[in-house]
């Protein structure tokens, strides 16, 4: 039987989140708000109105292109794209056809197993979205929401270097995890912020042949994007088993019956008689601007990754944790250069308590009240035995809670550890003498030397030291049998 492998590209349409529409001024996220009320007579295509291009949707378009290490180019035109659909109103939409901002370029994506699969970037563009329609089944009408028309889009389109479903799926998740640390985007799948579309074909493995494509709309989340890949290559591969030609279909995936559908045979790209728009001029892209925009350009994902664990000596998963979103990121580093010591003993409060408290509360690092300097502070506080480590923990619910300094908590609630020996040597000598009989079974059996330590701590609220406690009862408890 023949080895198959697959041939996968992507097109993702990555809604930025600027402020404003791509071409007007009307608000570009209309998540939540009623239909048709973020719409002008620009968005809406009325005659006789003139786009004008937003500078920040350029802008988020050159951060973009410098993370791919791609030619972001000097000048950049706009061009029409001549299709009749109802939720298009002007007839056309703008885009970038031969003459897009990013060109060319690579991504890198870490497969779980380890492999690097890097995918070349063939453009990313600028171009407007469309609007919505929507069936009003009951008054047997269809209606139109153009809030979306306008929004500012970046399509992205790699080469044909993906193998696999899995392979593609973890390009859109390290393509997410760019975006937002980026800030281009909020790339949420199900929200339509990325919105993918995968062609694809299948050859003898170790050929270079391309066949006929199919290519896969309407994915919106990555197990879809995983599911209707794998179906699909299945799909290609029954037929030329078969003895079929796989026709250029594009398909549609229902997620619900985890089925394809086909929609149409594959329109060329002729169909929609591109042209320059005449109402918009070039975007000049002049160096002074390119620079002044990448000054802003922070380090990327996977560099840092590397370097918390070649320069922090992190764990590949620890790493991983603290690099998946950048407000995380930013926090542990401000953290590790207010402590000045071991970022490892700053990555294991990370890992354990900050996490914690992230996931309880469901807010981004970046808005956490107990900041990387009161982290600091805590973790020296526990290493100079002022506090043991339980204490250390309970301090960041205290410190968001009441505003106050970890320092300040532990002066007004008397949580300073109790270290001292007489006052150890003391509390000792109660529980002894409320515990006759446990003395004897001691004797007897010495692990209960851990009991006495656990009276100990319950009577000094969690304060007491409980390593020089153990010492404390050893010295005054009498000598086992053993
Ligand atoms: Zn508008
Ligand atoms: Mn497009």
């Amino acid at each position: 039987m023949t080895r198959y492998e697959a041939v996968i590209g992507l097109e993702i349409h990555i809604q930025l989140n600027t402020r404003t529409k791509i071409f007007c001024g009307c608000l570009a996220d209309s998540w939540g708000a009623p239909p048709n009320t973020n719409i002008c007579p620009v968005c809406c295509g009325l005659p006789g109105v003139l786009p004008v291009l937003n500078r920040s949707a350029v802008e988020k378009a050159i951060l973009l292109g410098a993370a791919l290490g791609a030619t972001v180019a000097d000048e950049s035109f706009f061009d029409r794209k001549n299709y009749f659909y109802p939720d298009l109103p002007k007839g056309y939409q703008i885009t970038q056809y031969d003459r897009a901002v990013v060109q060319g370029g690579r991504f890198d994506v870490p497969m779980p197993d380890g492999r690097i699969v890097s995918a070349s970037i063939t453009k990313a563009h600028l171009e407007e979205d469309a609007g919505k329609t929507r069936n009003d089944a009951l008054r047997g009408v269809r209606q139109i929401d153009m809030n979306r028309c306008g929004v500012p889009l970046i399509e992205l389109v790699t080469g044909p270097d993906l193998r696999s479903a899995e392979e593609a799926a973890q390009f859109l998740v390290r393509m997410r995890q760019l975006l937002r640390w980026l800030d281009l985007s909020e790339a949420n799948l199900e929200r339509g912020h990325l919105r993918c579309d995968a062609n694809i074909s299948i050859r003898e493995a170790g050929a270079t042949v391309l066949n006929p494509k199919t290519e896969i709309k309407n994915v919106n989340s990555i197990e879809a994007v995983r599911n209707a890949i794998d179906a699909e290559i299945a799909r290609q591969i029954g037929e030329v088993e078969a003895g079929r030609r796989v026709s250029a279909w594009t398909l549609d995936w229902d997620d619900e019956t985890q089925t394809l559908r086909k929609m149409r045979s594959k329109e060329t790209e002729a169909d929609y008689r591109y042209f320059r728009d005449p109402d918009l001029l070039s975007a000049q892209l002049t160096p002074e601007w390119k620079q002044a925009v990448l000054a802003a350009l922070p380090e990327l994902p996977l560099a840092r990754r590397a370097r918390f664990m070649a320069d922090h000596g992190l764990s590949a998963y620890d790493a991983e944790i603290l690099t998946e979103e950048r407000a995380l990121s930013d926090y542990y580093e401000a953290a590790v250069t207010a402590y000045a010591g071991s970022p490892k003993a700053v990555a294991n409060w990370m890992m354990n308590d900050i996490l914690r408290v992230l996931n309880e509360s469901g807010g981004s690092a970046a808005e956490l009240t107990f900041t990387p300097a009161h982290l600091a502070e805590t973790i020296k506080l526990v290493e100079a035995g002022t506090i043991n480590r339980a204490t250390g923990t309970a301090l960041i619910a205290k410190v968001i809670a009441t505003g106050s300094s970890p320092a300040e908590i532990i002066a007004a609630e008397g949580l300073a550890q109790i270290s001292g020996d007489d006052a150890l040597l003391a509390l000792a000598q109660t529980v002894l003498e409320e515990n006759p009989q446990q003395i004897k079974a001691y004797q007897k059996k010495p692990a209960l030397l851990k009991w006495f330590v656990g009276q100990a701590m319950r009577k000094s609220q969690g304060k007491a030291n409980a390593q020089v406690l153990e010492q404390v009862f050893l010295k005054i408890l009498p000598p086992t049998e053993a």
